[in-house]
């Protein structure tokens, strides 16, 4: 249930409150609000009956949410959630870019892509020093030593990490290096990590799975929600279809159904959704266009030569001229008169 408080209810009041619902074992997430400050309680409703709450001093109204998804349900919060990325808003008005290479191959090659990628502007790298790889023989990421290597970049460029955790056991040493946490489209609905992402202290950019619903999606968000990590990013990176002529498929129509439904930020990953250079361009476009609140890219100095993900990899020159038509079209979208008399 959703208990929205009056817009002067004193801290004695608010605390009344929380100390009911904790005393009946529920555990509850509290928000500010522009206006007055509101209690999301999960599955409140089983072991209290809005009529105890509603009567309360500083309670105004008490509303059921009545999707499943409680916490990463748009009803539970007024407005939208912005995640701050070392100060890169991502849900906000801006198009958040993130850019880099599948995998931290070298010092030579991630130094390489990170100084194209902070001359285009963008402010956030990807790369992986775990990576999640569907043969036990790939190449399985650097590691420790791959994140050693980012901590190097990070100070060298003032670029922002993103970087994936795959497993429970090297979340510590990841979550210590990264300024935003990914958890991999096969990882989606593994439980324990996404639990361990919830007590993260950093932001969490959770992919879709290549077979999950958009309900499964925000089930596996309300997973690290539960456990008190608000910073969740959806990040749509294509399903399996029975097409073949790439990757994945890209699912352009889950950003804008899926920010009718929850208040997190919706990115997409064209790259993973198709697997083929070519086609990572036009899909990063129809993903603004379609209202992403940014774009996971892969770009490689050398693709050939990658260890992983080569062939999806964007050259440089490439990888700039996404940023600059991405950003003109976001540029439309949120500035319509931008259009002149075609609007
Ligand atoms: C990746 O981001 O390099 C990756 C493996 O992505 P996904 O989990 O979407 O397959
Ligand atoms: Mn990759």
């Amino acid at each position: 249930m959703l208990i929205l408080m009056e817009a002067n209810a004193t801290p004695d009041q608010i605390q009344e409150v929380l100390a009911l619902l904790e005393a009946a074992g529920l555990r509850c997430q509290v928000n500010p609000g522009p206006e007055a400050l509101s209690i999301v309680a999960p599955n409140a409703s089983r072991a209290l009956k809005p009529d105890r709450i509603e009567p309360m001093a500083g309670v105004r109204r008490v509303v059921p949410i009545t999707s499943p998804y409680k916490l990463a349900s748009a009803d539970a919060l007024a407005g939208r959630t912005v995640v701050d990325v070392r100060g890169v808003r991502i849900g906000g008005d801006d198009l958040a870019l993130v850019g880099g290479p599948c995998g931290v191959e070298s010092r030579e090659q991630l130094f390489t892509v990170a100084r194209y990628v902070a001359e285009a502007g963008v402010k956030l790298l990807r790369a992986g020093a775990f990576k999640p790889r569907t043969s036990p023989y790939a190449f399985q990421g650097l590691g420790l030593e791959g994140l050693r290597l980012l901590e190097e970049v990070r100070a060298e460029f003032d670029l922002g990490i993103v970087t994936e955790a795959t497993e429970v056991e090297t979340f510590d040493a990841v979550e210590a290096t990264a300024d935003m946490v990914q958890i991999g489209a096969r990882n989606m609905q593994n439980f324990a990590l996404l639990r361990r992402a919830g007590r993260c202290r950093k932001p969490v950019l959770l992919k879709r799975g290549p077979s999950a619903t958009l309900e499964e999606w925000l089930f596996a968000a309300e997973y690290v929600l539960g456990e008190g990590n608000r910073d969740v990013v959806l990040c749509e990176r294509g399903i399996r279809t029975w097409a073949d002529h790439a990757r994945n498929t890209l699912d352009v129509s889950v950003v804008p159904a899926a920010k009718a439904l929850t208040h997190l930020p919706v990115m997409v990953d064209p790259s993973h959704a198709t697997g083929r250079r070519d086609l990572v361009l036009p899909c990063a476009l129809a993903g603004v266009a379609a209202g992403a609140d940014g774009l996971l890219v892969e770009t490689h100095c050398h693709p050939e030569k990658a260890l992983s993900d080569g062939p999806q990899a964007l050259l440089p020159s490439d990888f700039l001229r996404l940023v600059a038509q991405a950003r003109a079209i976001h540029e439309v979208l949120r500035a319509p008169s931008a259009l002149g008399r075609w609007l």
